[in-house]
């Protein structure tokens, strides 16, 4: 027992007054290993309800199928990161221009994670602050385009994101946005029709990248149409940033001006990014005078658009970036692609229709519509979830349903990978989800009859399934 505690053990003993009044002078102080140790039993103490609620997440999570593919599964020293005193910090402004004291540690975290995040992707500038994916879009929206400024991107029923200009959102309410589609045939893009639509729409931006596409995306055939049209061109990776990163799918960095991504579906922790390449000291004219472009972005994150920035996801986001760098993390990329690609050949070889008949990524579309009559894509996600199964329905390219019904349904292998599954549990999962996709009876376009044996026996299938390949 140190000296220090012996002392105090006896006069605890000994002497209650006096102890009191030596403990209130020199408190015990924690050093951070103490304070940060046993944070979850420190929650059940003071609240039990969210504490239970976190549990049966972390059940939920262990004992059913993560299909959806925008989900990912972070290391438990991102969390720590995420968890960590250093969400206290309030400060604002860039590493070197902070408004408030006290900047010295978290300045050391912002460094690490720029410098990181400029290594993993090969950017000369990586902006670490945008609270989310959408956020980091709004940001380069609003540093470059004034009110009713054009852009062109792909509408959002055709595999496009919400923030890319839907006329529910930010982008469709300020800017003039002009949608691009697929092939109506193949599903695929189709360069000599976007090129020919921003001869004629003449945007000042284009957004490429999407949420439900499952094919190589060809990053410089869009800056030549860019240039062509003296546009700029945003690249949202957020689905493939990790692809990317580990060289499984081409990168934007040095086509685009902007590249963005949220960093939680690469397996981070929830966050933006804003990469820059050879372009990032390009200048822009704005209020009068001439700034490179990675200058006007920094601006536009603040004072621009948000206030402080969240440096406990910023540290987690560094320790993410550390990850992102290694031998395993780039290997699991061309797993989950492998995985992708074995789980869609399983469901072909039974006859379902996979949109663009396969896939380059992590993820495929498939047409339950075309699979059997009265099938909808909210009803293979309700009667999937029954059986412990979790997948997201998909408004398809040309859908005649509406986004609460769809004709589709996404499925996508990070999170399984993650977990260490291969070829043998893509095909036992392409049959577990047949077998229920057969049964179901389509009552409705969002209602069904599921037998109650097949849902149990469904249900314990995966739990024995997901019992062999524990959360890591
Ligand atoms: C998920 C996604 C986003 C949004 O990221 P959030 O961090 O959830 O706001 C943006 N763009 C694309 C293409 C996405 O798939």
């Amino acid at each position: 027992m140190p000296v220090n505690e012996h002392i105090s053990k006896g006069l605890r003993r000994n002497d209650r007054q006096l102890y009191e009044v030596i403990e209130s002078i020199f408190p015990t102080v924690p050093n951070s290993a103490t304070y940060h140790r046993g944070l979850l039993e420190a929650l059940g103490q003071v609240d039990g309800e969210v504490s239970r609620l976190i549990a049966a997440e972390h059940d939920r999570l262990q004992n059913t199928l993560q299909l959806i593919a925008a989900e990912n599964q972070c290391s438990r020293a991102v969390l720590a990161a995420l968890g960590s005193v250093v969400q206290n910090k309030t400060t604002e402004g860039f590493v070197g221009s902070r408004f408030h004291g006290g900047c010295e540690v978290v300045d050391g975290l912002e460094t690490l994670a720029v410098t990181r995040a400029k290594e993993v992707f090969g950017a000369q500038h990586a902006n670490v602050q945008p609270h989310s994916g959408t956020g980091a879009n709004q940001i380069v929206l609003t540093a470059i385009l004034e009110t009713g400024d054009r852009i062109l991107s792909l509408a959002m029923d055709q595999g496009g994101h919400v923030s890319h200009g839907a006329a529910v959102a930010f982008a469709g309410k300020f800017f003039e946005v002009e949608q691009y589609h697929v092939d109506p045939k193949s599903f695929l893009l189709d360069y000599g029709a976007i090129r020919q639509q921003a001869l004629r729409f003449r945007p000042r931006l284009i957004i490429c990248g999407a949420s439900a596409y499952s094919r190589i995306i060809d990053f410089a055939a869009y800056r030549r149409i860019a240039d062509e049209v003296g546009a700029y061109l945003m690249a949202d990776i957020s689905h493939i940033s990790g692809l990317i990163a580990a060289g499984v799918h081409p990168s934007p960095v040095d086509h685009a001006h902007f590249t963005t991504t949220s960093t939680y579906k690469p397996g981070g922790p929830r966050g933006g990014l804003i990469l820059m390449g050879r372009d990032f000291d390009a200048p822009i004219q704005a209020g009068g005078r001439s700034v490179p472009l990675w200058e006007r972005i920094e601006k536009t994150t603040f004072p621009g658009f948000q206030g402080t920035p969240y440096l406990n996801n910023i540290a987690a986001k560094a320790v993410f970036f550390r990850e992102m760098l290694s031998a395993e993390y780039k290997a699991r990329q061309f797993k989950i692609v492998e995985n992708a690609q074995v789980l869609a050949r399983a469901f072909d070889r039974i006859g379902y229709d996979i949109l663009t008949g396969g896939t380059d990524n992590h993820m495929f579309c498939i047409n339950v519509g075309h699979f059997r009559e009265g099938l909808t894509g909210a009803i293979a996600q309700h009667c999937l979830e029954e059986c412990g199964i979790i997948v997201n329905m998909n408004r398809l390219p040309y859908d005649p349903h509406s986004p609460r019904v769809t004709s589709g349904m996404r499925l996508g292998t990070p999170i399984v990978t993650k977990n260490g599954m291969g070829q043998t549990q893509m095909e036992a999962i392409a049959g577990l989800i047949d077998n229920v996709l057969t049964q179901v009876e389509p009552a409705g376009s969002r209602e069904y009859r599921l037998d109650d044996r097949l849902r149990l026996e469904t249900k314990h299938q995966v739990e024995d399934l997901c019992a062999r390949f524990p959360m890591v």
